[in-house]
């Protein structure tokens, strides 16, 4: 197991409720996703319940702490894959909670644990850590079988909690609140459901750094997703080379995604950007974007997070594998 090292970065806290003036991340969102899509609505409301249908997450809300942690990165994967890249969510997330020994909930996308599975996979990160101690895991994995054509998606067991080479987490203590509700229907534009989220904050926040975190529902449609495969004997040097390695699947609804977005890097070499879905139907992998825009719809639960803990930042880095 990798011995972390965390930096820490508080971020922009723009407001939830309250708002009224343009400031207002509600109107900011609401007014910027007209361009993407034909239909908006976005609200400030309490949470529902996520541990219920059609959610399926391991705690009930998105409240307490709000933490973004960024794990590892690409560059672990990528030209060749670093074996020693293995890192403990539970106490990755005690330590960004100062080792307060609360209950929380890390959701999010990464690299699965792949000595589990003897393979790479992809990773829907969804526990629960009570406060004595106890782990509730709805986590899922996602791999592909010996011929690369089909998909499999797993359920990840509670005794299981690592992750490896790279992971975009929402940590919170779970608790119900108010948190960010964002309605889409009909995609009218090119960006893919987060991104039209994320750029929108961007334009407005500017310098200012602001990360989400939570979960959306692609409720009709279908979406582009990957899979990647067992990992690479050779070196993967070019997107065109990465592309064939991945499996790109088309993927069809109800898929419930999870993960973070941020609306600039820092200076922490940040991914901007990581849902992965898992399904009830068997479907799972890392989101790109809608394939139906006509009949897409989405439905989504974020908070706003109040830091980003970075964990084991590359040192030699790249820009490829980030989509
Ligand atoms: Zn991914």
């Amino acid at each position: 197991m990798v011995k972390v090292e965390m930096r820490i970065r508080k971020v922009e806290r723009i407001s939830l409720i309250g708002c009224s003036n343009e400031q207002c991340c509600r109107q900011v969102v609401a007014a910027g996703l007209t361009t993407n899509f034909a239909t908006v609505n976005v609200e400030v409301v309490d949470c529902p319940n996520l541990t219920e249908d059609p959610f399926h997450l391991a705690g009930q809300g998105l409240n307490g702490s709000p933490t973004l942690v960024e794990i590892g990165g690409p560059p672990y994967l990528l030209p060749t894959v670093d074996y020693t890249k293995l890192y403990d969510l539970v106490s990755i997330s005690q330590q960004a909670l100062n080792n307060t020994k609360k209950e929380f909930l890390a959701i999010g996308a990464g690299a699965g644990p792949y000595p589990l599975v003897e393979s790479n996979c992809e990773g829907m990160f969804n526990l629960k850590v009570h406060a004595n101690g106890h782990v509730t895991s709805e986590s899922h994995l996602a791999r592909v079988n010996p011929d690369r054509r089909k998909t499999v998606l797993e359920k990840i067991p509670n005794s299981e909690t690592r992750c490896a080479l790279l992971a975009n987490i929402f940590l919170s203590e779970g608790k119900p609140g108010k948190v960010l509700k964002v309605s889409c229907k009909k995609r009218i534009g090119k960006k893919d459901f987060i991104a039209s989220i994320r750029t929108t904050l961007e334009q407005h926040y500017g310098e200012r750094t602001v990360g989400l975190g939570g979960v959306f529902l692609m409720k009709k449609g279908k979406a582009k997703q990957h899979v990647m495969s067992p990992f690479s004997e050779t070196p993967i040097h070019t997107e065109e080379e990465l592309n064939t390695w991945l499996n790109f699947f088309d993927m069809s609804a109800t898929l419930i995604a999870v993960g973070t977005l941020v609306t600039n890097e820092c200076d922490l070499d940040l991914r901007l950007q990581h849902f992965h879905s898992f399904s009830r139907h068997g479907e799972g992998g890392h989101y790109h974007i809608d394939t139906t825009p006509d009949v897409v719809e989405y439905e989504g639960y974020f908070n706003v997070g109040e830091k980003i803990v970075r964990v084991d930042k590359p040192i030699n880095t790249h820009k490829f594998g980030r989509d």
